[in-house]
């Protein structure tokens, strides 16, 4: 049987699914993962991410500006895998979605924003550091592609930067917490798209895993949670999740 048929049988029965995502999700939509065989970290440096050399270091924040101008999150569209997850929340099977993307890319694809748990914030929101100021990161990058390349907030004159976590931050309130709370109640996961390798997000399925739930992983290439899941469908999200999904819900 194939492993499709498989995890469509697993799931078949269930209305509470968590759909856990990262950032192999969105390849298909033109942004690259992290660490995936063409993902960023082949390419930049991860200890330039640090909130220390950020708030540190105004070239640091230069070069995170141009970085955001250039990749291409703010632009993209959802794909296949977005909406197969619409669909299946749809049909009444899912709990809710835990994402460890930035891209906001399940939303526009039609997903209610509160059934949404953005573990490491959003890119779409700029914010001050100073004064917790907020406005829409376009209007941030509009002011860096004219010249301004460290833009300071206009309330207090406090460093601006995207409502993401960078490495040394915390999750942002309440998340966390949220997302615990559906993996203790959901009755399978599903995970596309991760390497199932960054913490303290992993913890989520890990707790899933913990209460009972079964695992069933979408990816091209490993996982660190392999040995764990029940089903693993090895392929691209944006064919496989329509295919499980049309499976599950027919
Ligand atoms: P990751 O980069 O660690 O792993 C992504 C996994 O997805 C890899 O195993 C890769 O081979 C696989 N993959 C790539 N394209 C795929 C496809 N089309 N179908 C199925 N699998 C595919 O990603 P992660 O586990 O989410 O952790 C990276 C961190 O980087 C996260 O914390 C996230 O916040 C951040 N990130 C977010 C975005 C985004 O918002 N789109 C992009 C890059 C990184």
């Amino acid at each position: 049987m194939s492993t499709i048929r498989r995890a469509a049988q697993l799931l078949a029965g269930r209305t509470q699914i968590l759909v856990f995502t990262g950032a192999g999700i969105s390849t298909e939509s033109g942004i690259p993962d992290f660490r995936g065989p063409n993902g960023v970290w082949t390419r930049v440096d991860p200890n330039e991410f640090t909130i220390n050399r950020y708030l540190a270091n105004p070239e640091t924040r230069r070069r995170s500006w141009r970085t955001r101008a250039e990749s291409g999150v703010l632009e993209a569209r959802p794909n296949d895998a977005h909406r197969a997850v619409v669909d299946l929340w749809r049909a009444g099977r899912m709990i809710g979605c835990v994402t460890q993307n930035i891209d906001g890319l399940h939303q526009r694809a039609g997903l209610p924003g509160g059934d949404v748990v953005e573990l490491h914030g959003n890119a779409h929101r700029t914010v001050c550091v100073a004064c917790g100021a907020r406005m829409a990161t376009s209007a941030a990058l509009e002011r860096v592609v004219a010249g301004d390349d460290d833009p300071a907030c206009r309330d207090c004159g406090g460093i601006l930067k995207t409502d993401v976590v960078f490495f040394g931050e915390m999750l942002p309130d309440g998340a966390t917490e949220r997302a615990f709370d559906l993996a203790t109640r959901c009755d399978a996961v599903l995970a596309v798209g991760s390497t199932l390798s960054v913490y303290p997000a992993a913890y989520v399925p890990m707790e899933a895993l913990k209460t009972g739930s079964h695992l069933v992983i979408v990816n091209q290439g490993p996982t660190e949670m392999d040995d764990l899941a029940t089903v693993r469908i090895e392929g691209p999200a944006g064919t496989v999740l329509p295919d499980l999904v049309a499976a599950v819900t027919a």
